[in-house]
C-alpha cells in the first residue's frame, strides 16, 4: 500500500469537538466522494496507530480535508489530532470505503457519521446535481451539528435535524423512529445511505426493513 506523508496547511474549529484539517494533496491523489483513508500521525509514538477518516474535500480542490471528531476524554489518536498544529504531518494510505453515491435518496447520519455525506453532497452541489436528496442528521444538541449553515444552503428544506438531548422550536426532539421516518420521507423506493455509531445503524436498518426498503438500496458504513 502506498503511504503518503502530508503537511497540515490549516486547521478550523467546526464545532466544540470537531476540527477540519486541511493538508497537502499528493500529486495525482484522488478518491471517490465518501471514501476514507487510514491515517497515522507522523510522530514516533503514533506511527502504528492508524485510524480511518473520510475525505471531505472535493477532488477539484488543490488540498485534502478531513473533518474529525476529537475525543478529548479518551487517550486515543483523535485526542492527539486535537493537539496538532499547522506544519505537523499525517501519513495517509490509498483511499478505501464502502460508501459512494448510487442515486438520489435519503442520507441518514449520526454525529461524525456525516463526513462521507459532506463529501458526496458537496460533490453533487458542485456538479449541480443535488436534486431531491435529503439529509436526516441526528445529534445530541444544536452545538453538535457539523456544517449546519452549509447543509442549509445546499439542501434547504431537505436538511432535517433531530436532537436527542435538546429541545428547540426548529428541530425534532428524540431519536429516529419508524414514525419519524414516515413523517419525513414520502418515497421509500429510493436509495438510503446510513453512517453513524453501530447501535444507531442497527436500529435504523431494522426500521427501514419494516418500511419495506430493499436491502440492496441501503448503502452503509459503521463508524
Ligand atoms: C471508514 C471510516 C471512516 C471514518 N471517518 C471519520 C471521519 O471522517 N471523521 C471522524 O471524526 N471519525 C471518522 N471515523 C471514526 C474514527 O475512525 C474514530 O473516531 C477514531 O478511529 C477514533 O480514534 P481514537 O484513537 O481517538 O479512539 P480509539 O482509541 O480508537 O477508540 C475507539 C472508540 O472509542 C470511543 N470512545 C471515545 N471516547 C471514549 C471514552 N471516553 N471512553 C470509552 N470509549 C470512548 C469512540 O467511539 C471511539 O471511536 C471513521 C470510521 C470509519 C470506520
Amino acid at each position: 500500500m502506498n503511504d503518503n506523508k502530508v503537511k497540515i496547511i490549516s486547521i478550523e474549529n467546526v464545532t466544540h469537538d470537531v476540527k477540519s484539517l486541511n493538508f497537502e494533496k499528493p500529486k495525482g491523489y484522488s478518491f471517490t466522494p465518501g471514501q476514507a483513508s487510514d491515517v497515522a500521525i507522523n510522530k514516533p509514538n503514533y506511527l502504528n496507530e492508524k485510524r480511518p477518516f473520510t475525505f471531505t474535500s472535493l477532488n477539484d480542490w488543490d488540498h485534502l480535508e478531513f473533518t474529525i471528531k476529537i475525543y478529548k476524554e479518551h487517550n486515543g489518536v483523535t485526542k492527539e489530532i486535537g493537539n496538532l498544529k499547522v506544519g505537523d504531518e499525517l501519513i495517509i494510505s490509498e483511499p478505501w470505503g464502502a460508501i459512494s453515491y448510487k442515486g438520489e435518496g435519503v442520507f441518514i447520519a449520526g454525529g461524525a457519521g456525516v463526513t462521507p455525506f459532506i463529501a458526496i453532497l458537496r460533490d453533487l452541489q458542485f456538479k449541480n446535481e443535488i436534486g431531491n436528496n435529503k439529509l436526516i442528521f441526528a445529534n445530541k444538541t444544536v452545538a453538535d451539528i457539523i456544517r449546519r449553515d452549509e447543509f442549509e444552503k445546499i439542501l434547504g428544506k431537505n436538511f432535517i435535524n433531530i436532537l436527542s438531548h435538546e429541545k428547540t422550536d426548529k428541530y425534532e426532539h428524540g431519536n429516529i423512529t419508524e414514525g419519524f421516518l414516515k413523517s419525513r420521507i414520502d418515497d421509500f423506493n429510493k436509495m438510503f445511505y446510513l453512517c453513524g455509531p453501530p447501535p444507531m445503524m442497527d436500529a435504523i436498518e431494522k426500521q427501514l426493513t419494516n418500511l419495506h426498503v430493499d436491502e440492496n438500496s441501503i448503502v452503509k458504513e459503521a463508524f
